[in-house]
């Protein structure tokens, strides 16, 4: 049995940078509740992602939740069934009854022309998400929230450190969202990071992460404990220094698998957008089971037969999960691409520790 190769690798930080952060940690004795460390990452993350407010947080699902929180949002909210749980559980959590919108079968984000006929007057918001950092039709997005007045608020968690002519993909629409997880291209550990346009809203923000408290004895707003620790703000620092080294690795693996796989008929996947700094923070491909001569399931588990564990993202749909395949919206017939696209997807392993060897013995198992 070949050794295992896993979809990802967390990007690990050298322990004996981290010695020094630790050691200043226990001389302070501030552990947590907007520390040093902790103003000092939102001051690195603005200029490194080029926002202008960020309000970090202990993971990368609450600062959804708080940003639904933030603008009030209620009613229905317009959504994508092509994404992780979190994106869909933010609005359930809230109250908010979920409306899925088919994707677009280019960028499989959510579909513009298809948002305005889901609109009802219960709609007060639009949460797409830039699936796999691809960005989504920001601009198409934004023209229908603001012919219906809709808040947006992008699930940008695949999104970190993407740009569209020079600007981040962050600054579009009303808020933000990143995730931090030890699985996305830049990790705390555990974290995330929710990202607004002004000072009012930050504070906003910064008043619903710790339970509401605006000063020591006032509380202005039924808040959360979002908060992220001392340990895992300095972690963040210093995997800040060795994230845009990571992503030129990963550019290079993600090369290495569009020239080997260009050829095999079947097997497609996305290419680079003109314009776009992309962050390559997963590989999908597309299985069409009649050209390639074998089933997107069938290859999984070929592939994982060999001891290489793609995974199927995203598959099911949020929409075929139980808590929500009751919805009118969650049926396949209003939702075909993103069924099809669900049914032929696999990412392949890419991380910034991922050697040429192991993408070869991946290439030559689809190739074979
Ligand atoms: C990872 C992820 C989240 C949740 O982030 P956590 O940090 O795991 O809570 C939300 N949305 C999407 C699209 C994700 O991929």
């Amino acid at each position: 049995m070949n050794k295992q190769i896993t979809v990802t690798s967390p990007l690990l930080p050298p322990l004996e940078e981290f010695i020094p952060y630790l050691q200043k940690i226990w001389d302070s004795k501030w552990i947590t509740n907007n520390g040093q460390f902790h103003r000092e990452l939102e001051e690195k993350l603005c200029e490194y992602l080029g926002v202008k407010y960020i309000s970090i947080f202990t993971n990368g699902t609450i600062p959804l939740i708080t940003a639904l929180q933030a603008l009030r949002i209620t009613g229905e909210v317009i959504t994508t069934p092509y994404s992780f749980v979190a994106t869909t559980h933010a609005l359930w959590w809230n109250g908010i009854k979920p409306v899925f919108v088919d994707i677009d079968s280019k960028t499989l984000n959510l579909d513009p022309e298809k948002i305005e006929r889901a609109i009802t007057p219960k709609t007060t918001a639009i949460m797409p998400v830039h699936v796999y950092g691809y960005p989504c039709n920001i601009d198409a997005i934004q023209e229908v929230a603001d012919k219906y007045g809709l808040k947006v608020i992008y699930d940008a968690a695949h999104a970190f450190g993407v740009r569209v002519n020079g600007e981040s993909i962050l600054n579009y629409g009303d808020m933000s969202t990143l995730s931090f997880h030890a699985t996305k291209i830049y990790n705390t550990v555990e974290g995330g990071a929710l990202v607004c346009h002004d000072e009012k809203t930050k504070q906003r923000i910064d008043y619903l992460k710790n339970f509401g408290f605006a000063g020591e004895t006032e509380v202005v707003a039924p808040g959360i404990n979002g908060k992220m620790d001392e340990m895992r703000a300095a972690y963040g620092l210093l995997n800040l220094k060795h994230v845009d080294e990571a992503i030129m690795h990963r550019q290079n693996v993600a090369k290495a698998y569009r020239v080997a796989l260009k050829d095999v008929e079947g097997i497609s996947f996305l290419d680079d957008i003109e314009g776009v700094r992309h962050n390559y923070s997963y590989f999908p491909i597309f299985v069409d089971e009649t050209q390639y001569g074998m089933t997107r399931d069938e290859l999984y588990f070929k592939l994982k037969d060999n001891g290489i564990l793609g995974r199927r993202y995203f598959y099911p749909l949020i929409s075929d999960f139980s808590t929500y395949r009751g919805l009118d919206s969650a049926s396949k017939d209003n939702l075909p691409i993103a069924n099809k696209v669900a049914n032929s997807v696999i990412c392949l392993p890419i991380y910034n520790t991922l050697n040429n060897e192991d993408v070869e013995r991946i290439i030559e198992i689809i190739k074979a």
